[in-house]
Formats: structure tokens, C-alpha cells, sequence
């Protein structure tokens, strides 16, 4: 049976990966044509309760609150919401819709993307999952939206004409990135930066690279691993 992915990504390599600037919102309804994208945590400092269930497939992701600046209240004491004063409707609402039309035989499941923060920096790709349903829970004090998404058996959806970035970083162990950012503080090694960071192997595939241990990888800023590419060219 298939497996949650857990292909580790620093912030850059995952904002790269989805041909944006910045991820800065848990929830990106079709962040592009083909899917949706959310960030979920099940670290015990995280604002919003997310969990991958014991079957390995299923994750239950909390809705997310309107931005502070848009109430006067504190959104953490008020129920979640569909829609906005406007009528426009939130995330919440956009990820509820595609629900209500799956349910309705009118449309196939959402294709949601989803990536884990493990820690500051560093993100795992879970892989791409359908939008099952979604409930509303009380959590003691107000109502929160829960959506359930299960493992898809699309792990690859077709991009068309989209030019798809795909780090050959990835093929590095996870395990092997873990320890390497450990080992390098989340810092580049070279200037001690903490922006736009990237695992870089001593040798590049094309060179005869291997990634399989923590001594030939290391993290590197943008800056860095570009000046370090445009020697090797
Ligand atoms: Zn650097």
C-alpha cells in the first residue's frame, strides 16, 4: 500500500519547488491550475491542531483563522469562518466549496499538496492528497473546521505546459538532511546565513555525486550555491 512521502525541503527548495516567492498562509486554495496547497504542523507550539491518523493516509487539518488585522477581537476566541463580512469567501470556504461539489458528484476530489514543517526552516513534502470531507468541532471554545484529506493515488499530476522545478536535492535521504541540518544550525556554512537555504552536495550528480551521506552534503544560502554551480560550469 502507499506511503506518506517525507522528502525534506528547506524553505527555498519548497517555495522553488512551487514556483512562488513566498509561502506565507497555511492555506493556498489552487495555488496553480492543477492543485492546492497547505502547510500543516503537528509540532506541540503550532496555532492550529493537525494530525496524520495511525492508517499512514488520512491527515485532519484545522481551518485556519481571518487575519488579526481584520477584527478588532482576537480570531483565536471566535468561530473559524466561511465567509468574510463581504460575502467573499475564505480559505476555510474555497476548501469547504470543492468539498460541497465532490460530495455533489460535480466535481473530483481537490488535489491538495501538503508539506510539514519540522522545524523552523525545514519542511517535509507529505505528497498530494484528495479533500475527503471536512466537520466542524468545538475545541472548548468555538467552532474550528477540520478538513480530512487522504493519500491520492496521483502522486504526479500532469503540468502540461508548466515548467515543473524539481531539485535533484530531492534524491538526498531524508535522514541525511535532517542530520545536515542539525549539524549546520540551519545556517549556511560559508556566511552563517538563514535565508534561502539549500542542501548542496560536494560533487553533482553529473560529476558522479553521491548523496548518501551526511559528510558530502551541507547547507548553503542562494548566494553561495550560485556562485558555487557557475564554477563548476
Ligand atoms: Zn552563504
Amino acid at each position: 500500500m502507499k506511503k506518506i512521502q517525507d522528502d525534506i525541503l528547506s524553505y527555498r527548495e519548497m517555495c522553488d519547488t512551487e514556483s512562488v516567492q513566498t509561502l506565507q498562509r497555511g492555506m493556498n486554495f489552487r495555488l496553480n491550475p492543477l492543485y492546492s496547497v497547505i502547510l500543516m504542523s503537528q509540532r506541540s507550539n503550532a496555532p492550529y491542531k493537525d494530525k496524520i491518523y495511525p492508517d499512514g493516509i488520512t491527515i485532519e487539518y484545522e481551518g485556519h483563522n481571518i487575519s488579526k488585522n481584520a477584527y478588532t477581537h482576537n480570531p483565536k476566541y471566535k468561530d473559524q469562518l466561511e465567509k468574510l463580512p463581504s460575502g467573499k469567501l475564505t480559505q476555510n470556504g474555497l476548501f469547504i466549496n470543492a468539498v460541497k461539489k465532490y460530495k455533489n458528484h460535480e466535481k473530483k476530489p481537490e488535489l491538495v499538496k501538503v508539506y510539514e514543517k519540522i522545524m523552523s526552516g525545514i519542511w517535509s513534502l507529505k505528497g498530494y492528497f484528495k479533500l475527503d470531507n471536512y466537520k466542524i468541532v468545538n475545541d472548548g471554545n468555538r467552532n474550528v473546521f477540520r478538513f480530512i484529506l487522504k493519500l491520492s493515488k496521483t502522486q504526479s499530476p500532469r503540468q502540461g505546459k508548466q515548467k515543473i522545478y524539481l531539485s535533484h536535492t530531492r534524491l538526498i535521504p531524508s535522514k541525511v538532511k535532517k542530520d545536515v541540518w542539525k549539524r549546520d544550525k540551519g545556517k549556511c556554512v560559508l556566511c552563517e546565513s538563514k535565508k534561502n537555504l539549500h542542501f548542496d552536495h560536494d560533487l553533482p550528480y553529473s560529476k558522479g555525486g553521491t548523496s548518501l551521506t551526511v559528510k558530502n552534503v551541507k547547507l548553503l544560502c542562494m548566494k553561495h550555491n550560485l556562485e558555487k554551480s557557475s564554477k563548476i560550469k
